[in-house]
């Protein structure tokens, strides 16, 4: 059954899946997602394996379900805004605000932003880096959804946390595609509701 001219969040009843909000959200295929995911030895450095979600988000399906994936668990969670991270983060961030009917706002690399910032300096798997949001990208008191597609080491997604915090947001929780296990980010984001939709 051809399924891209339906609402979001109504599935079709012979596909066993319920509509989001009113049920259990649709579960994604692990197995699918995961043979769509093209993985690039030595990059962008010598050791380390880049997960290379171009080749997934590029299919129908994949795109489908990896954006059902995200925004599911936080379907009831009354997001007010979904917080992406450069750059992979604006992509699957901004489709994820569209499900939950939420707003969006970007964290970015230093020196992209155009108007005021505010910044976290913060360690990645390849170097340390420096992260900014504009200082009005988030309003107090809203409940913000963190969004990105890797999970590396976790320093970026505390970064990120500690900017929506200082900006006086609630983070409701932190939603990744991809998780890599023996790097332990959960370790770094100890009190964080963590989500992630796919685990190696
Ligand atoms: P970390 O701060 O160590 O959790 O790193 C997470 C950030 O780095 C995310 O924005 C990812 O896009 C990127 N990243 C880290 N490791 C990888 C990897 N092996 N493949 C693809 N992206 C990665």
């Amino acid at each position: 059954m051809d399924n891209r001219h339906l609402e979001p969040g109504v599935y079709p009843r012979d596909e066993g899946l319920q509509g989001v909000g009113v049920g259990p959200h649709p579960q994604p295929n692990v197995d699918l997602l995961k043979a769509k995911i093209r993985h690039i030895p030595d990059f962008p450095k010598p050791g380390i394996l880049f997960y290379d979600i171009t080749t997934l988000l590029r299919d129908r399906e994949g795109f489908k379900q990896v954006v059902e994936g995200l925004a599911g668990p936080y379907i009831n969670k009354l997001v007010d805004l979904v917080v992406g991270i450069e750059s992979r983060g604006f992509i699957l961030g901004g489709a994820v605000a569209d499900r939950l009917g939420a707003g969006f706002s970007p964290v970015r690399k230093q020196g992209k932003l155009p108007s005021r910032t505010i910044r976290e300096t913060y360690d990645l798997e390849y170097g340390i880096d420096c992260l900014e949001i504009h200082d009005d990208a988030v309003q107090r008191g809203e409940r913000v959804l963190i969004v990105d597609d890797v999970i590396a080491t976790g320093g970026t997604a505390k970064a990120t946390a500690a900017l929506v915090r200082t900006l006086g947001g609630e983070v409701v929780g932190m939603a990744f595609l991809i998780e890599l296990l023996a790097l332990n980010g959960r370790a770094k984001l100890e009190g964080e509701d963590v989500y992630t939709v796919l685990q190696y």
